[in-house]
C-alpha cells in the first residue's frame, strides 16, 4: 500500500511524566486520487438552492501526495466558495470549487458502486445558523454536521475557537484514525483514509498551535488563514497587506490630524482669552 507522510518531527522514544511515553508519530495520507472526476447535476432544495450533488470518478491508482500540496487541504477547503439558502438556514460548497479541490486533494470521503467512486455532498446548517444555535446543539447534531463534511462547522470552529465545537471535531476525527506501528522504525504511523479526515486533523493541529485566524480585511478572498505569529491580523495575500498599509496610514493621519486640530483650537482659544481680558 502506498502511503505518504504529511509532516514529522524527529525524536526518539523518550519517557515523559504522568504515565505517558512520547513517541515519534507520522501521519500518512492513505488514499488515492479519483480518476476523471465529474459532477452530476445537483438536486434543488425547497428554497431553490442547491440541496445536494455527487461527484463521480473512476477508481484511483495514484496516491495522494502531501509533498505536492503547495497549500494544505484544510486552508483550501475552509475557503472554498459556498452558496447559501437563507430561508432554510443552509449552505453547501459550490460544486465546481469542490470538484477542483477533489482533483487536487482527493475525495472528502468515498463510497463505491458499480466500480465508480462517489462523493456525495449535502447542504447543511450555514455558518450563520450554527453561530446562532450552537449552544443548543447536541452531540448527535455535531456528529451529523461532521458526517455531512460541513464546511460551515469548520469555519465556525476556525473563527470562534469554540471549545465544545473543537472537542466534537476531535472526537469525530479520532474515531476515523487507524494507528499502525512501523516495525522498521518503531514509530507510530497514523493512516488517514480521506481528505475530510485529513482536513479536520490538520485543523486540530493548527488550532492547538494557536495558528488558525481570520483575516481582518473584510474583502479578503480567502479569510481563513494560518498565522505565523500571535499578533498577525491579516493574511499574506498582497491585497490584504496593501489594505492594512492603507488602513494604517489612514489611522495615523486621522490621529495626527485630530491632534493638530486640537492644538490649533487651544491656541485660538488662548488668543481669544487674551482679547477679552
Ligand atoms: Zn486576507
Amino acid at each position: 500500500m502506498v502511503t505518504q507522510q504529511v509532516r514529522s518531527k524527529t525524536s526518539s522514544v523518550e519517557k515523559k511524566g504522568q504515565g505517558t511515553y512520547v513517541f515519534h508519530c507520522v501521519i500518512k495520507a492513505d488514499w488515492q486520487l479519483p480518476v476523471e472526476p465529474e459532477l452530476e447535476p445537483a438536486t434543488r432544495n425547497l428554497g431553490g438552492g442547491v440541496g445536494e450533488y455527487r461527484i463521480l470518478a473512476g477508481p484511483g491508482v495514484v496516491a495522494a501526495d502531501p509533498s505536492r500540496w503547495r497549500t494544505p487541504p484544510h486552508r483550501v477547503f475552509v475557503n472554498l466558495p459556498a452558496s447559501a439558502t437563507p430561508e432554510l438556514g443552509t449552505e453547501i460548497v459550490e460544486e465546481k470549487a469542490l470538484l477542483g479541490f477533489s482533483k487536487r486533494y482527493g475525495f472528502l470521503s468515498n463510497q463505491t458502486a458499480n466500480n465508480r467512486w462517489i462523493s456525495k455532498v449535502e447542504s447543511s446548517a450555514s455558518l450563520e445558523a450554527i453561530s446562532q444555535n450552537i449552544s443548543a446543539y447536541t452531540p448527535v447534531e455535531f456528529r451529523e454536521l461532521l458526517g455531512a463534511k460541513s464546511q460551515a462547522i469548520l469555519k465556525y470552529a476556525w473563527k470562534s475557537g469554540d471549545k465544545r465545537t473543537v472537542e466534537e471535531i476531535a472526537e469525530y476525527t479520532s474515531e476515523s484514525l487507524r494507528p499502525h506501528v512501523d516495525v522498521a522504525t518503531g514509530a507510530v504511523a497514523i493512516k488517514v483514509a480521506d481528505a475530510w479526515t485529513m482536513t479536520c486533523l490538520l485543523f486540530l493541529r493548527d488550532h492547538a498551535a494557536g495558528k488558525t485566524a481570520v483575516c481582518a480585511n473584510p474583502e479578503c478572498p480567502a479569510p481563513y488563514f494560518l498565522r505565523s505569529r500571535k499578533t498577525q491580523k491579516i493574511c499574506e495575500a498582497g491585497e490584504c497587506v496593501a489594505w492594512a498599509q492603507r488602513n494604517y496610514s489612514l489611522k495615523w493621519w486621522r490621529e495626527n490630524e485630530s491632534k493638530a486640530a486640537k492644538a490649533k483650537e487651544q491656541r485660538e482659544e488662548g488668543k481669544r482669552g487674551k482679547k477679552w481680558r
